[in-house]
């Protein structure tokens, strides 16, 4: 059955008051995950992550940058957007080997597929920068861990969060082994992820979508360009960054996707999976702002994953 990774430490990742991306995030999906619908899922504590995955994606040195940024007592400001408190270092630690963990366990056969709800977010955090509200690249360190641990050929990140993920692609640029690619609201923060950034093997694939579109459009983006491109590419293993800030409600964009729109890219994704990768599925909670909104959307992603691990 679906593995879901959680811990604690998200909780003592602290914002300032009014950041979008706060506590009460990982509390909502809590509150919904606990609900009796979920209780076969097999839950897990999220494990302390290798500094070798992470050097894998980032430098020694831009490690060392965020471990001494991180303040004793109250809140530490790295950019306009991106701040750190006391826990931040081990939350985000703990996304990290929640992603790993949750490619060993997918790959091992203890379950088709696993959903890591952790915080900080991780696919605005490029090589040496973080951003967006991220630290450490989750999805490209859990891609990157899968073909240099697990001896996998072919890797594919699918990130459907409502920004780009300018992180994910910039630490996946140079790795032919992996696809990325991505749908997002263009214009919107962080601004890149055109069309014509295609990474250096052909490896990376961006599909803006124009603000105030919604689920027709999507479908179209990801039923006729992408999801092609990923069956084409065959990959042994998939990992969604699984962003619900396209939502219609969602506060920091103009994208109009409803909660079904989330389960049906889910499950589009799944078909693709297991066509290619025994249905192996990781997928790392990244934006989603509006807490009714991202607590619905994580429930419709999460028993799609479910129904497919049957
Ligand atoms: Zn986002």
């Amino acid at each position: 059955m679906t593995i879901l990774y959680e811990h604690d430490s998200a909780l003592r990742h602290v914002t300032p008051p009014g950041h979008p991306e706060q506590v009460a995030r990982i509390e909502a999906i809590r509150h919904t995950l606990d609900d009796d619908r979920f209780s076969a899922l097999d839950r897990r504590e999220a494990p302390m992550g290798d500094r070798a995955d992470i050097l894998r994606c980032h430098p020694e040195d831009y490690v060392a940058r965020v471990e001494a940024s991180i303040p004793a007592e109250g809140i530490r400001s790295l950019d306009a957007d991106t701040h750190v408190s006391s826990g931040s270092l081990e939350a985000a630690m703990r996304g990290v080997g929640a992603c790993c963990a949750a490619v060993d366990a997918v790959l091992a056969g203890e379950a088709k597929n696993a959903f890591v709800a952790m915080r900080p977010p991780g696919h605005h955090a490029e090589t040496a920068t973080a951003m967006g509200f991220c630290l450490f690249g989750n999805a490209a360190i859990a891609a990157t861990h899968a073909l240099d641990v697990n001896g996998l050929s072919r890797v594919a990140v699918l990130d459907f969060d409502v920004h780009h993920g300018n992180g994910t692609q910039d630490l996946l640029w140079n790795e032919e082994r992996t696809l990325f690619a991505s749908s997002h609201q263009m214009p919107l923060y962080p601004g890149s992820g055109h069309p014509h950034e295609t990474g250096a093997y052909d490896n990376v694939m961006n599909v803006p979508l124009a603000p105030m579109t919604g689920g027709v459009e999507m479908k179209k983006a990801w039923g006729d360009m992408i999801l092609p491109a990923v069956d084409d590419f065959a990959p042994e293993l998939i990992i969604i960054s699984a962003g619900f800030d396209a939502h219609a409600a969602d506060p920091l964009a103009n994208l109009n996707w409803s909660t079904d729109d989330f389960a049906w890219v889910t499950a589009a994704i799944c078909d693709v999976a297991d066509a290619h990768a025994q249905g192996r599925v990781v997928s790392t909670l990244e934006g989603g702002y509006d807490l009714n909104a991202l607590a619905a959307s994580v429930a419709a992603h999460v028993r799609v994953l479910m129904e497919r691990d049957g």
